[in-house]
């Protein structure tokens, strides 16, 4: 196992993270920009080292300053977290050519998964369902693209094949508008990502989000941790993710899962991943795949019982899997609020000072978070401040837990988003399960 590992991320995954490392026997190093020295995370971890200003860009993006911080301290890898450099093969792959190690997937995996249509295309011939699509970039034969785009079907969604994060994508209804909307999303791309190529789908009107956990130890070997849904969002943001996904026919999760591990088996993956889903009509469409643990991975750890970042770690050492796929059961129901910083009416970002934080507890109740009275959240960063995670025995248990959950967590100072979270989870049509992903906006403009 690593004698010491480098944490480049902040806040609570940043915690999780050390968490992780303290238990396996792991030193561990906290960067931080100059707005960050009072993160819980800091002042649990055995080294800290200031990487620069609060702009993240000069800070948790710079990769020059995380890779002399590894240099100074002796730490021999990196956990990057999600967000920031988590999927930029660029960093994967200076990491490993400095002689440290990246603890994620190989550097080409991540730009294979980062290229949506290269992915599209590795998982179409791995048998992963796939969105009826243009399976390829849109090219400038005119005519070509409008037959293309009457044969999938209106309305289709034009798609940047570099795109991220619910950006440099376009509907159209209608083939009058088809090649102006290819044009624009096209330059639209080129400036945001730095790659005009784009790409077409069938835009599926009332999917869910059904994602799978993946996790591969870089030999061939792969298995699935069950699926996850999380179609409750804003501005293709997630609210709240549940797991097992509810409702879907035992023999149709099994099957899609076992085509994610063909995926993973083909592609020698390393590490955690997610697929991400679709699901219309009884049907998974993979849309794309993530290389690094994701926010709401708390859930998958609750039903399986598998520590995710730990298997990381495990599997980024050298180490086999520790679990075969026969070792995964899903046993009861788990359910995730994102607790944000954040005016729960006009979705505002609320920094500030924490004067009073009290975390709920009690049976099966999990709270990921690194606030604490007296913490003053800066307002440069990302609003997420907690991840609020019940569990039981059946989905309405893990429910009634989170309505408690949710009434006992005190965060003065400061505006959350918990008094959204109470009223979604005591949500008819939410309680009942299987919302599509339209649902929580829909519900907000009413
Ligand atoms: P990003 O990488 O920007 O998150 P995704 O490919 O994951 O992009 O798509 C983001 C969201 O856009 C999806 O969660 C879904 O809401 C919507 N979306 C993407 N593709 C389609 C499609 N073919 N039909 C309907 N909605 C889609």
């Amino acid at each position: 196992m690593f004698d010491k590992v480098l944490i480049a991320n902040r806040g609570e995954i940043a915690l999780r993270v050390l968490r992780a490392c303290k238990e396996l026997g792991i030193k561990t190093v906290a960067v931080h920009s100059s707005a960050d020295r009072d993160l819980m995370h800091v002042r649990l971890a055995d080294e800290s080292v200031c990487i620069g200003p609060a702009a993240a860009a000069e800070s948790y993006l710079n990769i020059p300053a995380i890779i002399s911080a590894m240099e100074v301290t002796d730490a021999v890898a990196v956990h990057p977290g999600y967000g920031f450099l988590s999927e930029n093969a660029d960093f994967a792959e200076q990491v490993e050519n400095s002689g440290f190690t990246f603890i994620g997937p190989r550097a080409d995996t991540i730009r294979l998964m980062g290229d949506k249509v290269s992915a599209i295309e590795v998982m179409r011939e791995a048998g992963v369902p796939t969105v009826p699509g243009s399976n390829g970039p849109v090219d400038d034969n005119a005519d070509r693209t409008l037959a293309l785009a009457r044969k999938i079907g209106y309305p289709v969604i034009i798609k940047a094949a570099a795109g991220g994060g619910g950006r440099g994508m376009r509907v159209v209804h209608s083939e009058a508008a088809l090649l102006k909307a290819i044009y624009v999303t096209q330059s639209e791309a080129k400036s945001y990502f730095g790659s005009g190529v784009v790409y077409l789908e069938k835009f599926l009107e009332n999917p869910r989000h059904v994602e799978i956990q993946v996790i591969g130890d870089g030999e061939g070997n792969a298995i699935h941790l069950g699926d996850r849904d999380c179609s409750l969002q804003r501005r293709h943001q997630k609210v709240i993710e549940e797991a097992p996904a509810p409702g879907i026919p035992s023999a149709v999760r099994e099957e899609v899962a076992q085509t994610c591990i063909q995926a993973c088996k083909n592609l020698k993956y390393r590490g955690a991943g997610t697929l991400e889903f679709l699901y219309e009509n009884g049907q998974f469409y993979f849309i794309e795949m993530n290389t690094r643990v994701q926010v709401e991975h708390p859930v998958t750890e609750m039903v399986t019982g598998v520590d995710i970042v730990k298997e990381q770690l495990r599997i980024a050492s050298g180490e086999p899997l520790s679990i075969t796929q026969e070792d995964v059961a899903i046993r009861g129901h788990a359910v995730e609020c994102r607790i944000n910083a954040e005016d729960p009416v006009s979705f505002l970002p609320s920094p500030g000072l924490v004067d009073l934080y009290h975390a709920p507890g009690g049976f099966g109740v999990r709270v990921d978070s690194h606030l604490y009275s007296g913490y003053r959240i800066p307002p440069y960063y990302d609003s997420l401040v907690a991840k609020l995670i019940t569990y039981g025995a059946s989905r309405e248990e893990a429910m009634s837990r989170m309505e408690n959950a949710l009434d006992e967590l005190l965060v003065d100072g400061i505006k959350t988003n918990t008094p959204l979270h109470r009223d979604l989870i005591r949500d008819r049509e939410f309680r009942a399960g299987g919302v599509n992903i339209h649902y929580l906006e829909k519900k907000l403009s009413l």
